[in-house]
């Protein structure tokens, strides 16, 4: 599992905009780290960050002790865009992936099975994305995020365009699935109530440029690797 470590990392985009300052964050093995801050003050620059697409101007930021340096197969990056193969049914979503992990068919397809079954999407292995209603695209792009079997999960409001009811069915079913497997998870969000429910740890940001105000421990304290 998967430890992240920021270090002093600063941000200015081309057009001078100071986006981060010194921030330092540790995420351990296996934590759900919520972002929470404002909108502005620099949560998805420090994602993207974490996801190697945006290269720091200041700072380091490392992976399991080795820096990232650009994005990699270790970390998956979740948007609210579900960003789906439109002409693919949702079963050959996820095969696609498998294969890309380089699955043979038989085992991608049985994987594929039980990945769709864990998020609840059973019935609709054949339904084209368009087909589905916006929270089953989002459990689709779940079940694939997951199948790519990152060592950490960055979410930049995956959820946000989502009712609430809906939302609330999501936040149940990843809290499900990090119970299980706990995954390392770094989740943005500026809904102090999202930050709540799914955090075992909310890393509190604010001001321009963004950096952390508090990070604060919100679940009892649990055995670590
Ligand atoms: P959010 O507040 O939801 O993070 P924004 O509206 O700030 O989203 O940004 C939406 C997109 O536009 C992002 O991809 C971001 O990187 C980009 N963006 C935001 N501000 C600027 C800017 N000043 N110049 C260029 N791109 C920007
Ligand atoms: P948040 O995710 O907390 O809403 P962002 O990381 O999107 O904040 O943005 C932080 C600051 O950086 C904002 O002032 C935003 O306008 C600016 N920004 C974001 N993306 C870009 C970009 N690609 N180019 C220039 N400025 C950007």
């Amino acid at each position: 599992v998967a430890k992240l470590a920021v270090r002093r990392v600063g941000h200015t985009f081309r057009n001078e905009v100071v986006a981060l300052r010194n921030v330092d964050i540790d995420v351990h093995s296996g934590e759900f780290v919520c972002l929470l801050g404002p909108s502005g003050c620099g949560k998805s620059t420090l994602l993207y960050a974490l996801a190697g697409l945006v290269k720091p101007s200041g700072g380091h930021i490392s992976l399991d002790g080795r820096d990232v340096t650009g994005p990699g197969p270790d970390r998956v990056l979740m948007f609210q865009e579900p960003a789906l193969f439109p002409w693919l049914t949702v079963r050959q979503n996820l095969v696609f992936v498998l294969r890309g992990r380089r699955l043979a068919k038989a085992d991608a397809e049985a994987r594929a099975a039980a990945f769709i079954e864990r998020v609840g999407l059973h019935g609709f292995e054949g339904a084209l994305p368009h087909e589905l209603s916006g929270g089953m695209r989002m459990r689709v792009a779940l079940a694939r995020a997951l199948a790519m079997d990152p060592a950490v999960l960055l979410m930049d409001e995956p959820f946000g365009a989502l009712d609430a009811q809906t939302r609330a069915s999501m936040h149940d079913l990843l809290q499900q699935i990090w119970m299980r497997d706990r995954k390392t998870v770094v989740f943005v969000t500026h809904n102090i109530r999202e930050a709540l429910v799914l955090g075992d740890r909310v890393v509190v940001m604010a001001g321009r440029p963004g950096r952390v105000l508090q990070d604060l421990e919100v679940r009892l304290p649990r055995p670590r690797d």
